[in-house]
Parts: C-alpha cells; structure tokens; sequence
C-alpha cells in the first residue's frame, strides 16, 4: 500500500487506522456476512453503530445533554437554508459575520428568508483577517448571529467565540470542528460538511439546542425541520449510513490520540511549523493577520506564480498531493486537519526549502 501526504481541502485525508479498519470490515461486517452498506438503517447492528457514533462525539466534544445531534445530508450548503428556515422562530431578521466566501453563501441563502444585518465584516481589509470582538454589532430584534469559524479557503479563523448574550449563536464549523476543544454551550446552532474534518462527504453534523426546535418558518420541506430529524433520531427517512459508520470510525480514533485537547496540541504544532516556513524565508508569503491565521488551511502563494505549475507538479513527484488553492484565489493551500499527520508538515517544508534552493 503506497499512501502519499493528503493536504486536500475537502473531501480530505482520512487516518489510516480508519481506512484499514473499514477496509477488513467492508465486505464482512463483524462476522455477519454483509457489509454494514447493506444493512437495514433500522437494524440492532446500525443502531448500535449510529448510538455508538453519537455518544463517542458527544464524549470528544463534551456536548452538554440539552443539545441533540443530528446526522444529516445535504452538506453545510443545505445549512445555509435550513438555518433561517429553523431558526428565525416568527423574527425577521438575522445577523452575519461576513469574512469571506464561506459566509457570503451562508448570507445569501439567508436572504431569500430574512432580513441580513451584517453584524461586522472584513470585505474592506480583504478579508485578510477576523473582525474583533469589539466590531461586532447585534441589531435590535435579531434571531441569531452567524458567523464561519474558520473560512476554508481564505484561511481565516476566529481566536474568540463572539459573545451573543441571549441572542443564539449559530456557528460554520465545517473545516474546523473537532480541531480543539470547545464549550458548546456557547452555540445555539453548531454545524459541520463531515467531508473535512469528520469523515466521508455525504454527510452533515448539527448540534443543535432544544428550546430552539419546533418554530420552523411556514412551508418548510419536511427534511428541513430540526425537530423531524431530531425527534426521528436522524431516521425519519435513510441516513448517509456508511459515512455515519465512517465517522463513528474517526471519533473512536480521535479518542485514541488523546481526544481533541491532543488533536489541538499536534495541530496548533503543525500550523507553526508551516507558518514559521513561510514567514522565514522571502520566497513565501500568507497575508493573513498573525491573530486570525487558521490552524487548519494555510493558503500561501510563491513570489513567481510563474512557478506554480512546477511546484505542484514536483510536490506531487515527492508525495505532496493536492495543494493546489482554491481556483478563486489560486496559490498554494495545504489544509492540516486532524488526519494529516505532523510527517506530512515536516516534509511539506522540507520539500519548500529544498524548492526555493533550487528555484528562488
Ligand atoms: C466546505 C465548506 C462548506 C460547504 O460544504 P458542502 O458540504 O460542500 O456543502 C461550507 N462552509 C465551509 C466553512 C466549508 O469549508
């Protein structure tokens, strides 16, 4: 088996331990002759599999027993519309943090529904930064505020929880849930694509709080409504089964390294390895502000982009795969979640300096 360095954005690198384990159970799940794609979502056995999942999440991430978390599809793209749909609760408006691509969509979908106020934004500084906490500006009369954790492509992450007081704090955690610890009774609303940090695409984590169910705005879809996949135990018609198993493999994982306090140490080691690189040396540059630098995706670009082409290609020739940006903002992107191993840093920036030796 030859398994090369994953810095891909999404769908991601997966632990190896998860993969193997899925692999020797993929045809014969646990001795019952079927793999656990076949079985009835109903089943003793995925039921067993689907509580087991729940429960390892709610241990890793401490997850206090008056939220419920739902298995969903649709991605965190179908969020951005069961949001306003589940949480405008009879109001008219909602706050946004705007500070790039991710929250723009949120936003926009969230204005076919409501009112947007945006709450802060950091579209003058190019969204080269986090607002403050002193920026952010609650309107009067809003249902929740809603901010992007961490902007995947931007490479833009908060260093606070935005304080909320009453009002529900709905947070995009798609490219960084699980990467540290968090105090999820902060959130209303905590909601994740599992394709980053959590498992396979197909699947859509919510943490949601109970007192905010059951007020969903008139005409919302069946699936849409929180309190149907919560009430149904996220059986009200067929989960993404196999990524629910899958991402049940990766919780039991997570708890081996030492659960999310550990993760938090490797990752926040592997970032400064990474940025420590770039900052050194005048061949690389990332523009974001020290403060708001995301742990989990380092955009950075080379002082030729003439030379991106040759860096990707000679980066794949060494095992370095998908590092390529975003086609919106080209460059350089190598995303560190929790399954890309402190290694692939290591010879991420030692192939980086050996390349701008020979190239620079
Ligand atoms: C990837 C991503 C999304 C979109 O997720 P889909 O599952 O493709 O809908 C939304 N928000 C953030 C922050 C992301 O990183």
């Amino acid at each position: 088996m030859t398994r090369t360095f994953n810095f891909s954005a999404g769908p991601a690198a997966l632990p190896d331990e998860v993969l193997l384990e899925a692999q020797r159970d993929l045809c014969d799940w646990q001795g019952k002759g079927l793999s656990i794609m076949e079985m009835s979502h109903r089943s003793d056995e995925f039921v067993a599999v689907a509580e087991r999942a729940e429960q390892d999440l709610r241990d890793l991430m401490s997850i206090p027993d008056e939220y419920r978390v739902l298995f969903l599809q649709g991605g965190a793209t179908s969020q951005f519309a069961m949001l306003p749909m589940n949480m405008l609760r009879g109001k008219t408006r909602a706050d946004y943090i705007n500070t790039g691509i991710w929250s723009k969509k949120a936003i926009a979908e969230a204005k076919r529904y409501c009112d947007v106020h945006l709450a802060a934004s950091t579209e003058a500084d190019r969204f080269l930064r986090a607002p403050d906490a002193a920026e952010i500006q609650l309107s009067a009369e809003t249902a929740y505020l809603h901010y992007t954790s961490n902007e995947t492509i931007g490479g833009v992450q908060f260093d606070f929880i935005p304080d909320t007081g009453d009002v529900p704090l709905v947070v995009d955690m798609s490219s960084d849930i699980l990467s540290c610890p968090l105090d999820v009774s902060r959130f209303g609303v905590i909601y994740a694509g599992a394709q980053k940090n959590i498992g396979p695409a197909g699947l859509t984590v919510v943490i949601v709080r109970d007192d905010l169910l059951g007020q969903t705005l008139p005409g919302t879809p069946t699936m849409y409504d929180y309190q149907v996949h919560a009430q149904g135990g996220s059986m009200h018609n067929t989960p993404p089964t196999f990524g629910w198993y899958l991402a049940g493999l990766v919780f039991q994982w997570l708890k081996r390294q030492g659960g999310v306090q550990a993760m938090a140490e490797v990752n926040r080691r592997k970032a400064a390895k990474l940025y420590a690189a770039i900052d050194q040396s005048a061949f690389y540059a990332n523009p974001i502000a020290v403060s708001s630098r995301s742990i989990m995706n380092v955009p950075f670009t080379l002082a030729d982009d003439a030379l991106d082409a040759i860096f990707l290609k000679e980066a794949e020739a060494a095992g370095l795969l998908n590092l390529q940006g975003h086609r919106s903002v080209g460059g350089m992107r190598a995303s560190l979640y929790n399954a890309v191993p402190e290694a692939a840093v290591d010879a991420l920036v030692s192939f980086m300096a050996d390349f701008e030796k020979r190239h620079g």
